[in-house]
């Protein structure tokens, strides 16, 4: 007994009822994402879905700034995510001095692993799209498409300076090469 598939291919029932099941679950899981996000309700308890962390920096990031005692993870509130870096903050048992910790590193507004991760896909030749179902796929937090151009342009710029800079060495190793020839052509003579 054959089926036919959304996109038009006849397979066979069984396969058809695996693969529209499948489909339904990333749907479904789609659809409570984008509830969430639309909540925009800032988190006063751990999250449900993944997250990535810096391991060193989050080690860090968890001893109060003020006392250097360990940090409770399950007490912390305002969990944001930003793409892939998130940030919240936790009140420290000992002295009672508000901690905001990060996950990762982040430079004034560029975080690392939201640009790597954008590096990534443009490497792969993905666009923001299959990013986010590899992302929603993996239970982690979906990059915004604004978010994913700035990135986009962050990203560009500093490939675009690494190619002229590696166009630069090339060019002066050129020349170096080009100098030495010559002085060998001149002693040979
Ligand atoms: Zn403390």
């Amino acid at each position: 007994m054959t089926s036919r598939l959304k996109n038009g291919r006849f397979v066979k029932k069984r396969t058809a009822d695996k693969i529209n099941n499948a489909l339904a679950g990333i749907s479904n899981a789609k659809k409570s994402k984008v509830e969430i996000a639309l909540d925009g309700k800032d988190g006063d308890k751990i999250p449900d879905e993944n997250g990535i962390v810096t391991w060193k920096v989050i080690a860090k990031n968890l001893k109060c700034t003020s006392c250097r005692s360990l940090l409770d993870l399950e007490k912390l509130y305002e969990f944001k995510t930003g793409g892939l870096h998130s940030k919240f903050k936790i009140k420290c048992d000992k002295c009672a001095k508000l901690n905001k910790v990060n996950s990762g590193v982040k430079t004034k507004t560029v975080s690392d692993i939201n640009s790597s991760v954008v590096l990534g896909a443009i490497h792969s030749g993905v666009g923001n799209t299959s990013l986010n179902k590899i992302l929603a796929c993996a239970n982690l937090p979906q990059i915004r498409n604004q978010q994913y151009k700035r990135y986009e342009v962050i990203v560009g710029k500093a490939i675009e300076s690494e190619a002229k800079d590696s166009c630069k060495r090339a060019a002066s190793e050129e020349k170096e090469l080009v100098v030495k020839n010559v002085k060998k052509l001149c002693d040979t003579l």
